[in-house]
């Protein structure tokens, strides 16, 4: 196609039809496995870095395909936030999440988990109506809306659209917000002080490398100062070793998600992995 010129849409029209009739092909899928009850959560602890102890849990979804076998979130939800099924798909997620928040705070207790959190797309931020949603569903499943952090990335609350009123109105409710892959969006810090956040989850990347030498640690230094300074709490994601986990003490994080504390597992594995860490 090169040898055709600067033609662009010779170039690369038969790249993107190819991958639209693929995505077209994922979306139609998803639509079925949404309504057979393929979709699953997996629950991954987000612990305190001080005793390792796990406070809360985020969501995140799972296709069990009958063919294809567990397909990875990345290769799906994509093409459900372009075809607009990520709506239904996210609306599934957070009934079933707050549902198992829910059991939770039943079987655990008050000290159990304190809150459950949600990842929630740019579409399904900007559909309107979306706070009233979510007080819906608090309400249907009976759990207080300070057990439920709802994780948007910044790209979706600044990039204009109703997404920053929805997220004004889900804080009157008394729901909570994370900004999810911190430190790797286009917002302006400035944005930060007025926008409706109480936590950041600083980006895996900059988890990555602190414990090489040289300089490696000054990014998620800066950003825990950052978080720090405006008053929020701050989670480092990522976290695969525990000489990361002492680097971040040092630097005075507080809470940490990563594979060195657990990976997301189903349900019925958490409230052991809780309970096996903490005997009542
Ligand atoms: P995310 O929200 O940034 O979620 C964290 C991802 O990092 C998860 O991948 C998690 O399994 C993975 N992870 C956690 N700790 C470690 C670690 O120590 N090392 C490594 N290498 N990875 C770690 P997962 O579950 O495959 O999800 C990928 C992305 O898909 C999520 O990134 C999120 O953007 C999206 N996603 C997942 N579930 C949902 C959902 O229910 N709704 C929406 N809208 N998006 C979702
Ligand atoms: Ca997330
Ligand atoms: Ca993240
Ligand atoms: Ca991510």
């Amino acid at each position: 196609a090169k040898a055709q010129g600067k033609g662009r849409r010779v170039t690369y029209a038969p790249c993107l039809d190819q991958h639209s009739a693929e995505q077209a092909r994922t979306a139609a899928d998803l639509r079925v496995a949404l309504d057979t009850g393929q979709l699953r959560l997996h629950y991954q602890p987000i612990v305190r870095l001080s005793d390792a102890r796990t406070v809360a849990v985020e969501a995140l979804v799972r296709w069990q395909h009958p063919e294809r076998g567990m397909v990875r979130p990345d290769l799906f939800i994509p093409a459900a936030e372009r075809t607009g099924l990520i709506v239904p798909v996210g609306q599934w997620v957070l009934t079933e999440a707050c549902r198992q928040a829910a059991r939770w705070r039943d079987e655990l207790g008050p000290d159990g988990l304190e809150y459950v959190s949600v990842n929630v797309s740019p579409r399904q931020l900007r559909e309107a109506g979306f706070a009233a949603q979510v007080q819906a569903t608090l309400h249907s499943v009976g759990l207080h809306p300070r057990h439920l952090t709802v994780e948007v990335t910044e790209t979706a609350v600044f990039d204009g659209g109703s997404g920053l009123e929805e997220l004004h109105q889900l804080k009157r409710l008394g729901v909570n917000v994370a900004l999810d892959d911190f430190g790797t969006g286009h917002s302006s810090l400035g944005l930060l002080r007025t926008c409706p956040v109480d936590l950041l989850k600083v980006d895996k990347s900059f988890v990555d490398n602190i414990t090489d030498r040289g300089d490696r640690s000054v990014i998620a230094e800066a950003l825990i100062g950052i978080s720090d300074g405006l008053r929020l709490r701050a989670v480092a994601e990522g976290v695969e070793t525990e000489a990361q986990a002492g680097v971040l003490r040092r630097l005075g994080y507080r809470y940490a998600q990563g594979y060195h504390f657990g990976r997301p597992m189903p349900a019925a594995d958490l409230a052991a992995h809780v309970r096996a860490a903490h005997p009542a």
